[in-house]
Parts: C-alpha cells; structure tokens; sequence
C-alpha cells in the first residue's frame, strides 16, 4: 500500500509526499519530533508535522541562512547560532577558517540528540572544538550578553509554540545588544506566498528597520518549506551585502558549497514587486 503525507500550510494548501516508512516518533517536552523515510526525498525530520531537514535538499536552507552574512562580515569570529537543532547551519558557519567560536543554543536537547541518529552528516561537526552546545531557551539565553557576536543566526521553527519568542521585537534588541558595534543579525523570515505569514515578515522588517540602520531581505527557493519559496532578513550595523569586496571573498572559497555561490548571493537580494510593496 503506498502511504502519503501532505503537510497543510494554509486552509487550501499543502505539500504531499509518499512516505515509506516511520522510523522515529516521540514527543519531547517541546514538540513532536518523527524522522520518515521518503521516496523523494530521503530521510525527513518533522516537528509538530512541519518538515524541517530533507536529506536531498537541506544544503539550501542552509546555506542561504548562513552564507550571505558571513560573507557580508568581512572577518566573523564569534557566531551564536539559536535554534538549529540538526546542526545543518552549524556546519556551514564552520566551513569559514575566520570563525574561532560558535554558540549554538537550542530550546529542546532531543532535536539534537534524534538528528545525531539520523543525520550524522549535520551533527559530525559538533566535534569540532569551536563549537559549544547550549540547551536552552534562546530568548533567555540573549538576555545576558552584550556587544560579544559578531553574527548571530536566527534558526528557528515557525512563530508559533516554544519558537514565538524568537519573532518579537524586544528579542531582536537583545540581539542587537549581544552583537558587537559592526555585527549582523540574520533572521529565517517564512514565506511570502502564504498569507498567514506576511504579517509576520511584515512586522519582523518594521522592528529590525527600527532597531538596526541597515535591513536586507533576501529569498530563495525550497522546494520542502512552505510554498516553495523562502525569505531571510539581514539586518546589519555596517556591513552591505551587495559589494564587490564581498564578491571576492565568496570567489575564494571556490565550491564549498552545493547551492550558494557569488551569483547567487547577488541574486537573492533581488525583491519581486508584490514584496517590496508589502515591506514599504
Ligand atoms: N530549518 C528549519 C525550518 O525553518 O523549518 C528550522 C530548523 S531547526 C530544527 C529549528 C529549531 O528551533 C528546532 O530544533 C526548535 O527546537 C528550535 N527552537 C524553537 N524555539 C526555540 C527557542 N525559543 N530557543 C531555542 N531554540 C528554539
């Protein structure tokens, strides 16, 4: 018997997939958390039913959360990560040599522990002595630290249950409190294309723009997240992502990467009219 599961994102829409079999499901004391194996896309991680990793395509998401701010800074060293529990993000802000000390701070330990079951490729580079894992609320955690990250990486769930806090405005001051004088926040945003959340990109844009002096929207499509079609906010207290000095660096890595690469950084600033409306 074939078995599909379709993920509703909106009253009238969802994303469907034919599912093999169920390898893992549990409920932690944040949320459901079940590791599926799929016909297309290998093995997925789902949180309260709401894909999170696909083997096939997780470098995506990843990168495009993680690269363009760390190629706007021009030396990152200390980076907090908070949320990002399967390590995918993790792993490709250790790509960059300048980077000395990662913080990762997520709410719920089990995420981390089931992705270290099946996505041992994500979680390897909890090995790597920069890194320190803290289990914890992100929003406590940013209460105590000021002027100490040079980039901080917003890898959250969506703004509902224990992710909430991460979407509000007094959380983004304390991140620009805990960046130093030149630092970068960069925020994953949802996507545009579902109603539902365009309020919510809407009013993270209206506080960064309040907070910081610089706010940079970009996209990318993910073919497993909600309507295809991703937004991330940097929100920078100097540094342009558009510049050929940043150009240069991103040549110099050569292919570390299997999505991200100096064209595309270029390209994802670029906003479709429907969006730049929305944010004026
Ligand atoms: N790529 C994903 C997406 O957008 O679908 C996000 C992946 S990552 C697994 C999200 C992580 O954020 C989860 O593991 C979740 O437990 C964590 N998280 C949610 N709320 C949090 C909070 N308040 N503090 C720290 N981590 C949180």
């Amino acid at each position: 018997m074939e078995l599909w599961f379709t993920e509703k994102h909106s009253p009238g829409r969802g994303l469907t997939y034919q599912v093999k079999q169920t390898l893992y499901q549990e409920r932690s004391q944040f949320q459901t958390i079940d590791i599926v194996e799929t016909e297309d896309f290998g093995l997925v991680m789902l949180l309260d039913g709401v894909i999170m990793v696909t083997e096939k395509d997780e470098f995506v998401y990843h990168e495009m959360l993680s690269q363009p701010p760390l190629f706007t800074h021009p030396a990152p060293r200390e980076v907090l990560i908070i949320g990002g529990g399967d390590c995918g993000t993790l792993k490709r802000v250790l790509i960059h040599k300048t980077v000395e000390h990662v913080t990762q701070v997520e709410i719920d330990e089990m995420v981390t522990r089931v992705a270290g079951m099946y996505f041992p490729l994500l979680t390897d580079c909890t090995k790597d002595p920069r890194v320190d894992l803290v289990f914890d609320d992100g929003t406590h955690y940013l209460r105590n630290n000021q002027d100490r990250f040079d980039l901080i990486l917003i890898d959250s769930t969506d703004p509902v249950g224990p992710a909430e806090g991460l979407f509000q405005r007094d959380f983004y001051a304390d991140c620009q409190r805990a960046l130093k004088e030149d630092g970068i926040l960069c925020i994953q945003s949802e996507s545009p294309y579902i109603d539902a959340l365009r309020e919510v990109i809407v009013q993270a844009n209206r506080d960064l723009r309040g907070l910081f002096p610089f706010v940079f929207p970009y996209l990318t499509p993910i073919q497993t997240y909600q309507a295809g079609l991703w937004m991330f906010q940097m929100a920078s207290n100097r540094y342009n992502p558009i510049n050929p000095e940043v150009g240069k660096r991103i040549d110099s890595m050569g292919s570390a990467f299997q999505f991200y690469n100096r064209a595309i950084h270029d390209a994802c600033f670029a906003m479709p009219e429907f969006i730049k409306r929305m944010l004026v």
